[in-house]
């Protein structure tokens, strides 16, 4: 029994290492471990994977004008109102600041568009400044990456999506991008 408690604390104490404390996300440190599991996974079912990054839009400004706490609670928000809406083998990770990264197993880049337009929209719809009822809506920007398999390369995916984010902010905000949708396509070819 001491042992099995103890091996119990162990997978907490794992657990929460792969976490972050503000979001209650995975972080950085278990996405590589993820990935490859979920690599492995979609190859064997040949099957394509997605990668969703979204960042806060005018985030900074946010802080400035409402504060750093104010900013935490819109962050811890919008990962809760990410994570009502992903299945189980939808993996949201807090990638940095106000970065954030969906992982899509066995998922294609029309589904994986699909699902990043659900939670643009949601995000819009339910994130709101709590101490400013005149604050407008806080909006993400999102670039969405696929791979096809049995090769995922982590590396190239996240290049890839990180381009379409850059060109959802550039073209204005509060949008969605694919890597196809970028001039020369995905440049996941060497
Ligand atoms: P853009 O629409 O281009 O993304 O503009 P932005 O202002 O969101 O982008 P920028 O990268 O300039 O600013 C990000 C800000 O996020 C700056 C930083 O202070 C804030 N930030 C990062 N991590 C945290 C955090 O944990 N809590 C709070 N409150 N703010 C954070
Ligand atoms: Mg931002
Ligand atoms: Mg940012």
């Amino acid at each position: 029994a001491l042992t099995a408690t103890l091996a119990g604390v162990g997978d907490q104490h794992r657990e929460r290492s792969l976490r972050d404390d503000l979001t209650g996300c995975f972080n950085r440190r278990a996405f590589k471990r993820l990935f490859l599991r979920e690599a492995e996974r979609s190859a064997g079912l040949h099957l394509p994977m997605s990668i969703v990054f979204f960042d806060i839009d005018q985030f900074k400004s946010l802080n400035d004008r409402h504060g750093h706490a104010t900013g935490d609670a819109v962050l811890a928000s919008v990962a809760r109102r990410a994570t009502e809406i992903l299945s189980a083998q939808e993996l949201l990770f807090r990638w940095g600041g106000e970065e954030f990264l969906v992982l899509l197993s066995h998922t294609g880049r029309d589904e994986a568009r699909l699902f990043a337009e659900r939670l643009r929209a949601r995000i819009e719809e339910k994130v709101r400044v709590e101490s400013d009822p005149n604050a407008g809506p806080v909006t993400i920007s999102l670039g969405v990456a696929s791979g096809a398999p049995p090769d995922f390369d982590e590396i190239s995916l996240i290049r890839n999506a990180d381009a379409a984010l850059y060109q959802a902010k550039a073209s204005g905000r509060n949008r969605v991008i694919t890597d196809t949708m970028m001039r020369g396509g995905p440049a996941s070819r060497p």
